[in-house]
């Protein structure tokens, strides 16, 4: 009896072809890279914000990079910060609304000219107090003197880690 199946050595030289579905192209790790986060764009080595200006062309799905994220993005997923501003006062409580605007729109400032540098975190565990977590020192620091800029009080900057991190305190009692 003739059997119709058809030889095949299949199972006798079938290997995993470990390499085979891997993009290895060692231009991909120089292509502009885009936060998932926060759409920010990296390139030339430099964070760039993602919504301003034209739009970045959009990649090709076979293109683009799975989950990149920026340092500010990354930091804000594993709860991490580099700087921390505690404001308080009886100031604070009369003004907490226009203090709080001031942090913010000085934080948009900062962005412009450096996208992962950024607040991360701002709350009012109490009505005299706004607490601010931020992704760089160099924010909480420029935080601190727009505060000490547009309304005095007291402000002291307190560096650790080498620098790399600040506890920055501001507090205007009347
Ligand atoms: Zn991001």
């Amino acid at each position: 009896m003739r059997t119709t199946k058809r030889y095949t050595n299949t199972t006798f030289t079938h290997r995993v072809d470990h390499d085979g579905g891997r993009h290895r192209s060692a231009k991909a790790a120089s292509s502009p890279r885009v936060c998932a986060g926060c759409r920010a764009l990296y390139r030339n080595k430099r964070w760039t914000a993602g919504g301003q200006g034209p739009a970045p062309r959009p990649l090709e799905p076979a293109a683009r990079p799975a989950h990149v994220l920026c340092p500010a993005c990354r930091m804000g997923a594993e709860g991490l910060f580099s700087g921390e501003v505690r404001v308080s006062g009886a100031f604070v409580a009369e003004h907490h609304a226009e203090v709080e605007t001031l942090l913010k729109r000085e934080a948009e400032r900062a962005a412009e000219d450096n996208p992962t540098s950024r607040i991360l975190t701002l709350n009012s565990p109490a009505p005299d107090k706004l607490c601010v977590t931020t992704t760089t020192e160099h924010l909480a620091k420029r935080l601190g003197q727009a505060l000490a800029k547009a309304y005095q009080g007291e402000v002291h900057y307190g560096f650790s880690h080498g620098n790399k991190f600040a506890h920055v305190t501001w507090s205007r009692t009347s």
